[in-house]
């Protein structure tokens, strides 16, 4: 009798510890999909410094103080690169119209 309900319990506990094992493999696989997510420097062509008045640190995609959003690896507030969003046109289709023209 004993002996049964300690196989029951380890049989619960192997249970327990395989669910936990494939949650946790299941949480590593999505956030490595998302950290690939990010695109590479090269083919947004990133530079390092801005483009005439557009600049990382004035886009919507900025994450101070040296990350983006979008795009891999270490970026320069003062960068710049071909997906640049500034930070006043994306906060126009945060509006509640639905109209995306500038309201000034
Ligand atoms: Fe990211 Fe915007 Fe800088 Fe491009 S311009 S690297 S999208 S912060």
């Amino acid at each position: 009798m004993t002996q049964s309900i300690n196989r029951r319990g380890r049989r619960a506990l192997l249970r327990r510890i395989l669910v936990a094992a494939g949650a946790s493999a299941l949480f590593h696989t999505r956030y490595s999909a998302i950290a690939a997510l990010k695109i590479s420097q090269k083919a947004v062509a990133y530079q390092d410094h801005p483009e005439g008045d557009k600049r990382c640190e004035k886009c919507a995609q900025f994450q101070a103080p040296n990350a983006c959003k979008m795009v891999d690896g270490a970026i320069n507030p003062q960068g710049y690169c071909r997906i640049f969003v500034p930070i006043r046109q994306s906060m126009l289709h945060l509006g509640s119209t639905g109209d995306y023209s500038d309201p000034v």
